[in-house]
Parts: C-alpha cells; structure tokens; sequence
C-alpha cells in the first residue's frame, strides 16, 4: 500500500492537483492531503493546483485560499495526482508532471485507456471516491477536523449524499469516524451539495423545460447553448445537478446533458438507471468517468453526440 507519510517526508516540494472542473471529491481530496502534509511537515513547501472556475461553496475548506490556479516553471519533487486517471485532465497544470522528479495517482476512477506513467498508483475503482482512500492513507488518527470536513465533502459529492452504488458499507464506516470528529456534516451537505444561487435555479429550470425523450422514453437529454448561458449569467460552475435531476425521471434509462462550452463545443454528462457501463460509452468520445456517472467533450453537433451516444449504449445492449 502507497505510504503516504514517506512519500511527503521523501520530499522537499510537493505539489497536489486533480482533475479539471474541480468537484467535491476533487477539492476535498487534494486539501485534505495539504492539510495532511502541513500538520506532519509544515516547512516543507506544498502547494495545490487547481483549474478556475473554483466552486465558492468549498471555500470553508481549510486551505481553500492557498489554492494555485497558475503554475509557473519550476520543478517539484513529488506530484500527487488525485481523482484523476490522466494528466491531460489537469488541464493548465499538465506541464508540472514534466517537471516532478516523482508522480504517484490516488483515485477511484478505472485506469485511463489512455498509456500513463505514473511512479506508484493507488486507485480503487471501486472506492466510494477518492476521499474514502486518503481516508485510509493518512490513517483515523490523523485526521483532524480540518481533514475530516475535506474527506466527507468528497464523500458526499460523489456518493451523491450516500446514495449511489459505490457507497458501501465501509463509506459509511468512515462517515461515521469523520462524524466524531466534530464536523458539521448538516452544513457540508446542505451548503455544497444542495444549495443552489438563483443563477443555478434559473438554469436548471430552462434545462428541465427543454427535455427530450428519445427511444420511447429510454433517453432523456437536454442542451443548453452558450446563449443561453448568457441570458441567466451562467457559466460551467452552474452546471452541477442538472444531470442527476434529468436522471430521476420515471421511466427513463439514461440521462444525456449537454452545454456549450465554446461555440460548437459541448460538454457532455452522463449518468443512468441501469447497468450500462457509461464509463465505456464516454470512452468512445475520449472521455471517461466511471460506471453511473462519465463525461467527454466534443465538438460534434448537439444532435450527433445524443445519436452516437444512444449507438454506444445500443452496443452494450446486444
Ligand atoms: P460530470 O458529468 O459530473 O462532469 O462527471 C462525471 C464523472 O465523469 C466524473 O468522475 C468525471 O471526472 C468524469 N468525467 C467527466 N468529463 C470527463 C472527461 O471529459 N474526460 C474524462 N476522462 N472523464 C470525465
Ligand atoms: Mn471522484
């Protein structure tokens, strides 16, 4: 098992990052490791990269305001990847993993398809999330409160507050040590998980309004073009849930959303009702994510991407 605390006391420098529009488990996971390294090392430098835009709703997270959003030349003895399976998804920090003498991964996600050089993997692609690893990497006793709020925010986002499949038994073992830790685990889960701006209730609502089903009733998809954007003063961070609402819909499989991220480009979210592996359908577009829940961008027409989506599910099928 990957020893976390002499990989940190091995090195000068660290830096720590994760996947490119940063979510709960995404923050939760690299700020906790920080913190983790700031108690055991604290004149070691170590620095966290992560991509704008930031959800502000994290920034109670001891160590939210230290977060880099730009990395200039320098090089780092160890770099810890976390919730990501490949370097290109950490977008504008890619270029420190040419610069780590050491570079080792902790992540819930399946491999990449993709061939990547990392020195030493931790990944459990059955874990709840990411959190729920370094959990167990830096040990109960070592976690603080300031680590425990880190660790149950990544908890909660990606289990969908201890909703979905990859929540086990053993999740809710660790949400329960984290709970003695004195968090405040009603604000963590109504504050970034449910809590929405009215920018986000507005988006959302034109999201719903414009729903389609496809395949009697299998498909439900939605698009919102960057006009749209634009007239509710939404940007991608408004993003979040709409998928999973789209999702819930009676009768359907499988929810497709999709937003303009540039003009003709799309960023899609999949999630499902069934045991379609979506993780391969997102595969097919050069994304990934995991079974229940992926991703891909493309730059494809709206209309294309939902008609090879519904073909790479159709694949599975037979
Ligand atoms: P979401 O739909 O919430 O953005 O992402 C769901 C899951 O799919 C997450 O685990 C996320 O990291 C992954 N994912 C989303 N978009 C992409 C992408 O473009 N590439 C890869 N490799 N994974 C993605
Ligand atoms: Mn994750």
């Amino acid at each position: 098992m990957l020893n976390l605390f002499e990989e940190i006391k091995n090195a000068n420098n660290i830096a720590i990052s994760g996947h490119v529009r940063p979510d709960g488990d995404c923050v939760g996971s690299t700020l906790a490791i920080w913190n983790y390294a700031k108690d055991k090392f604290p004149e070691k430098q170590c620095d966290v990269y992560l991509t704008q835009p930031m959800p502000t709703m994290f920034s109670f997270l001891s160590g939210y305001s230290e977060i880099k959003y730009e990395y200039k030349a320098g090089e780092y003895d160890l770099l810890i990847v976390c919730d990501c399976n490949n370097v290109s998804r950490l977008d504008v920090h890619e270029a420190i993993s040419d610069h780590a003498k050491r570079i080792i991964r902790i992540d819930h996600h399946e491999d990449s398809p993709v061939q990547q050089h990392f020195d030493e993997t931790y990944a459990n692609p059955k874990g709840s999330s990411t959190c729920e690893l370094v959990y167990e990497l830096i040990g109960d006793e070592d976690v603080t409160k300031e680590i425990a709020e880190c660790i149950y925010t990544g908890i909660v986002h990606d289990t969908g507050v201890f909703q979905y499949d990859c929540c086990h038994k053993s999740t809710m073992i660790v949400a329960g040590n984290l709970m003695e830790k004195g968090i405040d685990t009603n604000y963590i889960i109504d504050e970034t998980y449910y809590r929405k701006t009215f920018v986000q209730t507005r988006i959302m609502g034109r999201a719903l309004a414009k729903a389609k089903l496809h395949e009697k009733g299998e498909f439900i998809s939605t698009v919102i073009t960057l006009k749209e954007m634009h007239e509710e003063n939404a940007s991608s961070k408004h993003m979040d849930g709409i998928v999973n609402q789209l999702r819930i819909t009676k009768g359907t499989r499988i929810a497709i959303f999709l937003y303009e991220t540039a003009p003709g480009e799309y960023k899609c979210s999949l999630r499902n009702n069934d045991d379609t592996d979506l993780n391969k359908v997102a595969n097919a577009f050069g994304g990934g994510g995991h079974k229940k829940a992926a991703g891909f961008q493309s730059d494809l027409s709206s209309e294309e991407i939902i008609k090879r989506v519904i073909e790479e599910v159709r694949k599975q099928d037979v």
